[in-house]
Formats: C-alpha cells, sequence, structure tokens
C-alpha cells in the first residue's frame, strides 16, 4: 500500500497534466459534448480564439481557432491586430509555453503517441540543433507570403491581384499547409469522408501536393511515437513564435546549485526531457531550453535530488 501511494506521489506531476490535457481537448473540441449532452457552447468560440494554441479554424469540433491563426488571417486582410498580438505577448509574458504543454490538442495527440512504450530515441545534437531552425524559417517564409497579401487587400493593386491568385491555396489558407491541426481535424477526416463516399482512392491522389505533405504529416505522427513532440520541436509555427518570446517571461524553471549533482553523476532530467532540452548546459537561475521548454515539468518530476524549481519573477 505504501508502495502504491509513493509511486503515485512520484507521478502527481503527471497525473495532473494528462487530467488536464483531457479536459483541454474536450473543452476546445466542444462540438463533442455539443452532440453528447444536446447542449450549446457556442460562447466558448470567443476565448478559443485568444487561446495560444494550434487549432485549425477549419476543425469540425470547433469553431474557435489559436491566436496565431487569427493574426495571420488578420495580416492576409491588411490588418495589423495590434491588440491581439498584444495579448499574446502577455500570454508568454506570464505564462511562458504553458499552453503547449498542458493544453494544446495537437501536443495532447503527440504526448499520446509518446505513451506508447517504445525506447525513446535522441537525435544528433547538431542535427537536433539544425532541425530547430526549421520552424523559424516557415514563419519567416508566411510572413513573407502573408504582408503582400495584405497589400493586396489594402491597395487592390493589380500585380497584388495577381500574386494572390497566383499563389492558389497558399493564398487563401496559408497557415493551414504547416498546421498539423489542420491535417488531423480538417483533411484526414475530410479524405475518409470521399474515401467511403466514392468508394475509390482517387481522392488521395486528387491534389499530389497536398498528398505529399500527407504523407510527411502521418511519417511525423508515426515518429513521435520514438521521438516526442517531434512537430512542437521543429515544425510548429506557434512554437517559433513563442520561443522567441520565452526568455522574458516571467515563469521559468531554476535548478539549485546545492542540489544538482550534474550530468556525470545523474543527468536524468535530460534524459527524460521530451523535448531533448540541455538544461544542464543552461544557468542555474533559470533555463527555458533557449525557448523550447512548454513547461511539461517531467524534468522537475523525476529529478531524484528534488533540485528543479518553478521560478516566478
Ligand atoms: S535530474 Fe536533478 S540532480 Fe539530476 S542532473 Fe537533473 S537537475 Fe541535477
Ligand atoms: S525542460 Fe523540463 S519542463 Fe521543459 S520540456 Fe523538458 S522536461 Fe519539460
Amino acid at each position: 500500500m505504501k508502495i502504491k501511494r509513493f509511486k503515485i506521489r512520484n507521478h502527481l506531476i503527471t497525473i495532473y497534466r494528462r487530467i488536464i490535457q483531457i479536459l483541454s481537448f474536450i473543452l476546445i473540441n466542444y462540438v463533442i459534448l455539443e452532440i453528447i449532452f444536446s447542449i450549446n457552447l457556442i460562447a466558448l468560440d470567443g476565448f478559443l480564439k485568444v487561446l495560444p494554441i494550434l487549432n485549425s479554424p477549419r476543425n469540425q469540433l470547433s469553431n474557435g481557432t489559436g491566436i496565431l491563426e487569427i493574426i495571420f488571417f488578420s495580416l492576409t486582410r491588411g490588418i495589423i491586430p495590434i491588440f491581439l498580438v498584444g495579448i499574446l505577448i502577455v500570454i508568454i509574458l506570464l505564462t511562458n509555453r504553458f499552453f503547449c504543454g498542458w493544453i494544446c490538442p495537437i501536443g495532447t495527440i503527440q504526448d499520446v503517441c509518446a505513451a506508447i512504450p517504445t525506447n525513446k530515441r535522441t537525435l544528433k545534437i547538431s542535427t537536433h540543433k539544425s532541425l530547430l531552425k526549421i520552424k523559424y524559417v516557415i514563419v519567416i517564409f508566411l510572413v513573407i507570403i502573408l504582408v503582400p497579401l495584405g497589400i493586396t487587400a489594402l491597395v487592390n493593386y493589380p500585380f497584388f491581384l495577381q500574386y494572390r491568385d497566383n499563389l492558389g491555396d497558399l493564398g487563401s489558407r496559408p497557415l493551414a499547409f504547416f498546421s498539423l491541426s489542420e491535417y488531423i481535424f480538417v483533411f484526414f477526416p475530410n479524405l475518409i469522408e470521399q474515401i467511403i463516399q466514392t468508394s475509390s482512392l482517387a481522392p488521395i491522389f486528387s491534389n499530389l501536393l497536398v498528398f505529399f505533405i500527407s504523407i510527411f504529416y502521418l511519417i511525423l505522427i508515426i515518429l513521435s511515437v520514438w521521438y516526442p513532440r517531434i512537430y512542437c520541436r521543429y515544425f510548429c509555427p506557434f512554437a517559433a513564435v513563442a520561443s522567441v518570446m520565452s526568455e522574458y517571461s516571467f515563469l521559468k524553471l531554476s535548478r539549485s546549485p546545492v542540489r544538482c549533482v550534474g550530468r556525470v553523476d545523474c543527468g536524468i532530467c535530460e534524459k527524460v526531457c521530451p523535448k531533448q532540452i540541455r538544461m544542464l548546459d543552461e544557468p542555474f537561475e533559470f533555463f527555458t531550453g533557449k525557448g523550447e521548454c512548454n513547461l511539461c515539468l517531467r524534468c522537475k518530476e523525476k529529478c531524484p535530488y528534488k533540485a528543479i524549481d518553478i521560478k516566478v519573477g
């Protein structure tokens, strides 16, 4: 009995996190609740729109969207959403990337994959560092596309109109191609529906670009069984934006120089970190994994010397 209680105490953070992740997943995809309980939860929409998570605007289980989608959508309309950008900055300053670790449905789906018992793998440090840059390249690419689109909407200048039309799908829903949320909640369900309706596999090959991106995302979901949070680490546009601000957040983690015995004698924190963060290379006062830490607190939970703490301020 005592051993059982000790085991539960040792996993308390994970237990709380799983409960919050499940509840958040259901609340964000609230249409599930509407169907089950025949209730109307449309009032949640406004709240969901400003959540710092990835949630496709076309998700049929949720009319809300994440704040980044709204910001990017506004830019395509020639609007600079200063108020929303302000909200995003305040949320990150106050909560850092807590929402990535505890709330985001795409993070939860990857955590479910990672919960499949396998030997977790790590990438070579140099490869890992190079891949981390991909998400920043995606955001820069999106901004390069979105700014002229916004100008299109403002000036109606023929060159820009032509430019928008030439972009095709990329012009009408630029974030979609880079959002795993779009593929899991919109593209894959629609594809399965079309396959069932037509009783053929033809819909799979109707758009080759989308076909190849789908294969890529499927591989990514499978890889997340061995490489936890692989999409968050390397490809998520929201992660790129949040990680830039993370260092300035009031909420971080710290490591006690008195209790921590270091990498050679322990190093458990780095081994259990799903984001392959080398926090032992960072200062004792605080660490954010150079903006990659999503405050899942797994390192804190597993540290045998209770050397990791939450630091506010
Ligand atoms: S698990 Fe704790 S004691 Fe071990 S290296 Fe990490 S912070 Fe230090
Ligand atoms: S550093 Fe700790 S809290 Fe941050 S992602 Fe890694 S395990 Fe989670």
